[in-house]
């Protein structure tokens, strides 16, 4: 196995706020990602490569071995299923609420509840779990779209500030999960690269605590 770590990023919304934490974590692109089309890069750190990815490929990469470690956001993970892959850490960014929503003031009445979604694993699961018959339609986008066409009575979707939906006559009705960013490792890459990993974890740990608020540190 090379010596060399590949390090999966997610592309989109959660880059622009990996940099800034891989940058305190003393992990910095050795060229301008935003001026390149290149998706291979070079860091400050001779045996550290960044790959950028679509995020939803992102587990797949760190699972089969390609990449060594990943940021993804957690809605990814619990969509992808974790095999193969260690979460040892929350990089607590780009927060938001993986929710069911609807048309404000509808109920959900429908015995066998027509939901659209692009996280289909997740909203099978729980809907199964809240013992609710549902009939699950994937999409890739625009998922507010699906009531308001009648194409479906709820959306399971990621809400940050809720002005999609608003904007959109709909409102949130379940919480399923908290999201935020994890990091993941290659259960194989964790053993073997453990001396070359252990390090790299613990900068992204402090950076990650550096960052939170005064008042949410242990006391002491
Ligand atoms: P908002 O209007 O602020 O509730 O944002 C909702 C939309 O932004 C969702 O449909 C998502 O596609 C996207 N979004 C918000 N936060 C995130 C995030 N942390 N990760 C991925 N997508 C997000």
């Amino acid at each position: 196995m090379s010596k060399q770590l590949i390090l999966a990023l997610s592309k989109g919304r959660i880059l622009d706020e990996t940099l800034p934490l891989l940058a305190d974590a003393g992990i910095v692109p050795a060229e301008d990602l935003s001026k390149s089309r290149k998706l291979l890069f070079d860091t400050n750190l001779d045996d550290v490569k960044l790959v950028i990815i679509r995020a939803t490929d992102v587990p797949t990469y760190v699972q089969m071995g390609a990449a060594d470690l990943g940021v993804a956001g957690k809605d990814v993970l619990l969509e992808h299923g974790a095999e193969g892959l260690y979460e040892p850490l929350d990089l607590e960014i780009a927060k938001c609420k993986l929710m069911t929503a609807g048309i404000d003031g509808a109920k959900p009445a429908r015995v066998r509840r027509r939901v659209a979604t692009k996280f289909v694993n997740v909203a099978r699961r729980y809907y199964a779990e809240q013992g609710i018959q549902a009939e699950v339609i994937k999409l890739y986008g625009a998922m507010e779209l699906a009531p308001l066409m009648n194409l479906a009575d709820e959306i399971v979707d990621i809400v940050d500030t809720g002005n999609t939906l608003r904007a959109n006559g709909m409102s949130p009705r379940e919480l399923i999960a908290p999201i935020s960013t994890r990091l993941v490792v290659n259960k194989a890459a964790m053993t073997m690269k453990h001396e070359r990993l252990k390090p790299l974890l613990a900068r992204l740990s402090q950076a990650v605590e550096r960052r939170r608020p005064a008042a949410e540190l242990p006391a002491g």
